[in-house]
């Protein structure tokens, strides 16, 4: 997409551009927008032409899925990641523990808060990840126990994808209940679930049909998964028309995601078989909290990839605003060009201060002089000399005031802005600002043709200096508003 890359500044090529001129249109990096303020706020302007410049947003696939995904593996292990892997996997081994300890026919309840548990933490994370949250709120299993069968029917049903076509072709091709039979005849398992004479069924992984049935399954269920966390109704994840489609248009991207979870596939199978030997040593509980642990981690990593996926292209599946995909071209940059006041170039920054400081001094001084003696021409034959901000700020802000209304009286708007901006900014908070400001928004309306910058002006008179003059008059100079 067109707005996905960076721009470089107009003027520093060498710069990336966080904001854009509305005006000239230039691309703008930090040194080239400065702060202004007007209205109730600050807004930006275009240093280059003046222009009201607006933050550059671009779409978060700028940064590729594949470059976000590298980071995933340490997602359960951050700060806040961890405790709630711990908390989730206590969780978990205790509901096993429940199910394992109870009747056949109860063991349906803690099943039921394991899947929960388990689903509900997951699709949290999803929906975390997609919200661009780097951190994990600790799991409610207060809120969990009573909330616990919807996440864990989502889950099933979400998974039910691939492991049913496993299950069903498995009983047809392998006659799994013959092989189950000696289990559910041994009335053992009726009372703890246990029995001794279960015989494994045939060995399935030489088939070829299995693991291609897997392969599509595994192909298919992360968008059913990305569904079910986003809040679609039943209809929709099963529709496969709806999940194929919403591939689809994930695209390439879809494509990453599934490779992600394929590469993930290998720890997961690898800390499976770390779990079960962390439950050989049989140390109770502990063991199995070690073991869910384990199991856990991957599935969580697991979760942040499909996040993530959502998180960089969501709005093509209709999931958030669109704007909600925009971000900033320079996420926390501040302009740092100075404010131009005067509206010309700026001297240097980094300037040498005056050799001495006589001639400024004096130059205040002439300025005050001329001020006393009502010299219009004089005061504004010196005022130039005096553009620096750091003389700019001895001269008295009454001075700037009456250069600022002779320049206005005198036809040259330009340095009456300078002057009564000035006038404004040496004391903010005497009485001369206000004055000053109306003035020149009244210089923005009658003289130069900018009603809409007179208004800015006039509003941010009236939120910034209640109850005097200049606010009432402003308030009458404003268009009525509702
Ligand atoms: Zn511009
Ligand atoms: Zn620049």
């Amino acid at each position: 997409m067109n707005d996905s890359s960076a721009h470089p500044c107009k003027r520093h090529p060498s710069a990336p551009a966080g904001w854009s001129c509305q005006d000239c249109q230039a691309s703008l990096c930090q040194d080239c927008v400065c702060v202004k303020r007007a209205q109730s706020a600050e807004y930006l302007t275009c240093a280059l032409c003046g222009g009201v410049a607006a933050r550059l947003m671009l779409h978060r696939a700028r940064i590729p899925l594949a470059r976000r995904l590298r980071s995933v593996w340490r997602f359960p292990f951050t700060s806040t990641g961890l405790p709630f892997v711990l908390a989730l996997s206590t969780f978990l081994a205790l509901a096993w523990w429940g199910a394992q300890a109870t009747f056949l026919l109860l063991k349906f309840l803690p099943a039921m808060m394991y899947l929960g548990a388990f689903w509900a933490a997951f699709f949290a994370i999803v929906r975390a990840s997609a919200a661009g949250a780097r951190d994990l709120e600790a799991p409610d299993f207060h809120d969990l126990s009573t909330h616990v069968i919807a996440p864990a029917l989502r889950g099933l049903a979400a998974t039910a994808v691939l492991w049913l076509p496993l299950l069903l072709y498995w009983i047809y091709r392998h006659d799994l209940l013959e092989s189950l039979a000696p289990v559910t005849e041994d009335p053992r398992f009726y009372v703890d679930g246990t029995a001794d004479a279960a015989t494994a069924p045939r060995n399935p992984l030489g088939d070829p049909v299995l693991w291609l049935i897997l392969a599509a399954g595994f192909a298919y269920v992360p968008m059913v998964l990305i569904l079910a966390a986003s809040g679609s109704g039943m209809f929709r994840m099963l529709n496969p028309l709806y999940v194929i489609g919403g591939a689809l248009r994930l695209g390439k991207d879809y494509g990453v995601a599934v490779g992600a979870l394929g590469v993930l596939l290998i720890p997961y199978v690898l800390s499976k078989l770390l779990a079960s030997w962390v439950l050989s040593l049989n140390l109770f509980l502990l063991s199995r909290v070690v073991a869910e642990l384990l199991i856990t981690l991957v599935p969580v990593m697991m979760a942040h990839v499909l996040g993530l996926l959502l998180y960089v292209r969501g709005d093509v599946v209709g999931y958030g605003m669109a704007s909600d995909y925009l971000e900033p071209a320079l996420p926390g940059a501040q302009p740092r060009a100075q404010p131009a006041p005067l509206h010309q170039p700026l001297p240097r920054a980094t300037a040498e201060p005056p050799p001495d400081d006589t001639p400024t001094i004096d130059g205040v001084a002439a300025l005050a002089t001329a001020v006393a003696a009502q010299d219009a021409t004089q005061a504004l034959s010196l005022y130039p000399s005096l553009r620096d901000p750091r003389l700019s700020k001895q001269v008295a802000p009454e001075h700037h005031l009456f250069v600022g209304q002779s320049a206005a009286t005198l036809g040259r708007y330009a340095l009456a802005v300078q002057a009564l901006e000035a006038a404004a900014d040496v004391a903010p908070d005497g009485p001369i600002a206000p004055r000053a400001l109306v003035l020149m928004a009244r210089l923005y309306a009658e003289r130069l043709q900018e009603p809409a910058r007179a208004d800015s002006i006039y509003r941010y008179v009236v939120h910034r200096y209640p109850n005097t003059d200049a606010s009432r008059f402003a308030q009458a100079h404003l268009p009525p508003t509702g």
